[in-house]
């Protein structure tokens, strides 16, 4: 098995992040923690590769349309429809267009447990209800009911992926190979090595 610290994740600082000047508080919270950057770039994005990227899991379409069927349920409202595919149509017709709005910054962040990690540092996906201290929670207020209202995506700053695979999708999506650097990094050691070495002066 591959050491937990060798783990990948995939972030995306979404086109309202890089407007609202996010960028530095939300690289700043993944590097308190102790993760190690090793990929990033500021790009623009197609509708093409935003549809690939949310589409990677084939069966994306169908978990996101029955979870927010269910959502809408719970809260005791009527979903826009009771077809998934239907439901998933609109969210991804909304995603594309909330990603290519400007420039977007895609990074690759490596540590113990990167995916776990991230996502808790990032917040559950309706800032509305993302706790506070979570990105999300602290530095957004959208919600379902307004960004439905308005008939565009929920604006929730980042994307970070949810499990090692989709990670390790996304990453290829994303990013070549070339594009990853490997280096050591000092602080690595004290977090990682089995032995902390003896510190004190004699
Ligand atoms: P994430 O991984 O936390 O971004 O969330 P998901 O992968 O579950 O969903 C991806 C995107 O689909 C979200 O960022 C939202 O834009 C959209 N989405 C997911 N669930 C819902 C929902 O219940 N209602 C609406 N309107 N959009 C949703
Ligand atoms: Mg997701």
């Amino acid at each position: 098995m591959a050491h937990p610290k060798t783990e990948r994740t995939l972030v995306i600082v979404k086109p309202d992040g890089v407007q609202r000047a996010l960028v530095g508080e939300i690289m700043k919270r993944f590097e308190n923690v102790g993760l190690k950057l090793v990929a990033i770039k500021m790009t623009t994005t197609s509708a093409e590769h935003v549809e690939k990227h949310y589409t990677l899991d084939p069966e994306w379409r169908r978990i996101t349309g029955e979870k927010t069927i269910s959502s809408y349920k719970e809260k005791g409202a009527a979903p826009p429809s009771e077809d998934p595919y239907e439901v998933t149509a609109v969210i991804l017709e909304n995603l594309k267009r909330y990603m290519v709005a400007g420039p977007i910054v895609p990074m690759i962040w490596e540590g113990a447990h990167a995916v776990k990690v991230v996502r808790k540092l990032v917040g559950s996906t309706e800032p509305l209800s993302s706790a506070p201290g979570t990105i999300r929670g602290d530095y957004v207020l959208d919600s379902y009911p307004m960004s439905d209202t308005d008939g565009r995506a929920i604006r929730n700053l980042i994307h970070a992926s949810g499990s090692p695979s989709e990670a390790e999708a996304e990453i290829k999506h994303w990013f070549k190979p070339e594009e990853i650097v490997r280096y050591r990094r000092m602080q690595d050691a004290i977090v990682y090595s089995p032995e902390l070495d003896d510190y004190l002066e004699q």
